[in-house]
């Protein structure tokens, strides 16, 4: 890419959940805007392929083995990658997981699971990296929230919870560091296909179709679908922008 306001060569850019689904689509996204990326998961084998698949656009990209709901472990992965690829100016907080359960058959180990890799991860992995940020000048958070920032779903309580929680997290964050140059925003994913949204399909009847109805694209959306977004949030195109919640939905959010 030629040098234009979203450039992103010479930047580092950590993307939890980086080796598949969404965030893949994210860290693809970044690498071919000239990013060097930290793919970070619980299962390596499957990082290295992302970080394979990533150097292919001629830039750095490492595999770190991380539990995002573990304090030690994020600590580690800012540490490695600040040794490995020498700063951190992009951070993804991508990594979530969904236990599909009404309010009144979920237990509290359930609810502390999603809640802990869906929200509290964030807090850590954004607490992080946040001397590095300030260290370099600036940098740029993008979380991730989901259509259930915006409703509810009788079978996603703690997930609605965490995505809920993620925006204002978000908010926050944007306020807090705004002095620091940090821009913090939100991505609203709709209904994407992903192993996520697989296991959804099969436990819930008739999802796929009614997606594909309530969507005006009509269509399910695709990991690709997120490049652009995760570009233009992690640029300096997006430099007066923070604090938002952008839906990258087909029409989802807007559909009366
Ligand atoms: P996937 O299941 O494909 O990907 C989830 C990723 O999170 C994997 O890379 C997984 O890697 C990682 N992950 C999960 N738990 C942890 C953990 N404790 N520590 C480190 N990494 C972890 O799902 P999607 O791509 O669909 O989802 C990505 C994000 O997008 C999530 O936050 C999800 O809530 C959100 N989203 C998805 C939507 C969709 O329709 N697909 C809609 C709205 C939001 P590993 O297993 O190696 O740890």
């Amino acid at each position: 890419m030629a040098t234009t306001a979203f450039d992103l060569s010479g930047k580092v850019a950590i993307v939890t959940g980086g080796n598949g689904g969404i965030g893949l689509g994210m860290a693809q996204g970044l690498a071919e805007a000239g990013a060097d990326i930290a793919v970070v998961g619980r299962n390596q084998a499957k990082s290295d392929v992302a970080a394979a698949q990533l150097r292919q656009h001629g830039v750095k990209a490492i595999s770190v083995a991380a539990d995002v709901t573990d304090k030690s472990a994020v600590n580690g992965m800012v540490e490695r990658t600040v040794r490995e690829l020498g700063r951190i100016d992009i951070l993804v907080n991508n990594a979530g997981i969904n236990i599909r359960k009404p309010p009144h058959a979920l237990e509290l180990e359930e609810w502390d699971s999603v809640i802990s890799t869906n929200l509290t991860s964030a807090f850590l992995c954004s607490k992080a990296v946040h001397p590095a940020m300030k260290a370099a000048g600036g940098g740029k958070i993008i979380n991730i929230g989901s259509m259930m920032s915006i409703f509810g779903a009788s079978f996603a309580p703690a997930y609605a919870a965490s995505k809920g929680g993620i925006v204002q997290f978000t908010r926050s964050c944007a306020v807090a560091w705004a002095a620091d140059n940090i821009q913090a925003n939100a991505i609203l994913p709709g209904w994407i296909d992903t192993d996520l949204t697989k296991r959804a399909r099969e436990q819930i009847d008739g999802l796929h179709d009614k997606v594909l109805a309530r969507t005006p694209a009509a269509r399910w959306g695709d990991i690709a679908d997120f490049a652009g977004i995760a570009v233009f949030l992690s640029s300096g195109a997006s430099d007066f922008v923070t604090g938002t919640a952008i839906p990258v939905d087909g029409g989802f959010s807007v559909m009366g």
